[in-house]
């Protein structure tokens, strides 16, 4: 199955001051009133802008959450959809999210909910969400677990201003780039070459290509699985055990991006132990060091916890769990593992 609707994906310096470019011409005829949602720490730097480029054609209303993980919940949900009602969003109302994986996760959950579903503009801000902002997942995490309640819903464009990214942390960086380096394991040879020749300051100046590469990566993959039901999954590829390691740390604790490449690392040597011939942990885990990297979270996981929080993972069938491995270079598979095999693993 290919995408239920086609959208646009700009990636571009300054886009965010002229956003009616890079959404549909009649995007301004067809809607009435527009909620940007932003965190605090974004919407300081960029919030003001970016509302007076959309007041030029739109009423626009701004909400403002805190900034960080812990507001991807019932209670952040809870808030947002209070703001729509306030702000008088109607099914021709559009939600632009503006900002990181969070607000984009929440906004898109909102957008996909609110009214039975209405438009969602993404305008990511982070490197992270170069991931996040493509596909349409949205959705909030429930105390027992990572992005437990969502939905599908598709934005109306993707609208990237990279120029955004000069104001992001280095750790954040970081986050983004363990999202890149997983494109790359699954996917695209060249990427994860042209990685391999970076070091710990030059993360920050990806280049465009780079970063043009490994949105390909995801784009292709969504397009031919919207639903998630082949080869999509093949992008959980380190996540099984970050998402674990994430919940039982607390969210906000890890970052996403910190689990990710722990996971990644993992599912290396899972591959290996089942026998295949992909890339070799203990390398890639050298390698990964050298940015910074703490695999402290994989050193320090406790086995019979870990199983736990994975069970409950939303790919799983029947009680065992779906792991993905690399069988060889860019060659990522299913496989099912049963509980003693993942325990004897971790121990
Ligand atoms: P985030 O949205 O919390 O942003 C990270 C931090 O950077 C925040 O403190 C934010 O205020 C700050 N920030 C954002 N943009 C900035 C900028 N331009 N300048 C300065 N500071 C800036 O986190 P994230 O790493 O972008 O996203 C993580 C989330 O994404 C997780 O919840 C994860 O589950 C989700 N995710 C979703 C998908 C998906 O397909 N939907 C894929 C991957 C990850
Ligand atoms: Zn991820």
């Amino acid at each position: 199955a290919s995408s239920s609707h086609p959208y646009t994906i700009t990636v571009g310096k300054q886009l965010r001051l002229s956003p009616y470019k890079y959404l549909p011409d009649d995007f301004p005829r067809k809607k009435n009133r527009l909620l940007i949602l932003a965190d605090e720490t974004v919407a300081s730097y960029y919030l003001e802008e970016v509302c007076a480029a959309y007041a030029e054609k739109l009423p626009v209303h701004t909400y403002v959450l805190p900034a960080g993980e812990e507001i991807k919940s019932f209670s952040g949900y809870e808030e947002v959809l209070n703001a729509c009602v306030q702000a008088g969003l109607d099914r021709k109302s559009a939600v632009i999210a503006l900002g990181g994986g969070v607000i984009g996760d929440l906004a898109g959950f909102v957008a996909a909910t609110y009214m039975r579903g209405i438009s969602l503009v993404q305008m990511p801000t982070t490197l992270l969400a170069h991931d996040s902002s493509i596909g349409g997942k949205t959705g909030i995490n429930h105390p027992e677990g990572k992005n437990m309640i969502g939905a599908f819903h598709q934005p109306e464009a993707v609208i990237y201003d990279i120029g955004m990214l000069d104001t992001l942390p280095e750790k954040e960086w970081l986050c983004g780039f363990g999202e890149m380096i997983k494109h790359g394991y699954i996917a695209d040879q060249q990427l994860l070459g042209q990685l391999k020749r970076m070091h710990k300051g030059s993360v920050l100046s990806i280049s465009d290509e780079l970063l043009a590469s490994s949105i390909a990566v995801k784009k292709d993959i969504v397009h031919e699985d919207e639903q998630e039901q082949g080869i999509r999954a093949h992008l959980n590829f380190g996540h099984t055990l970050a998402h674990a390691l994430e919940q039982t740390a607390g969210y906000g604790v890890l970052t996403h991006g910190e689990a990710v490449v722990n996971g990644i690392v993992f599912a290396l040597y899972v591959g290996r132990r089942l026998g295949y011939v992909g890339p070799d942990p203990a390398e890639e885990q050298r390698w990964l060091q050298t940015f910074g990297y703490s695999f402290a979270p994989l050193q320090q996981m406790e086995p019979a916890k870990m199983l736990q929080a994975m069970k409950r993972d939303k790919k799983n069938r029947g009680g065992n769990i779906r792991y993905v491995v690399l069988a060889d270079a860019q060659q990522p598979i299913i496989v099912t593992l049963d509980d003693e095999q993942l325990l004897t693993y971790m121990d």
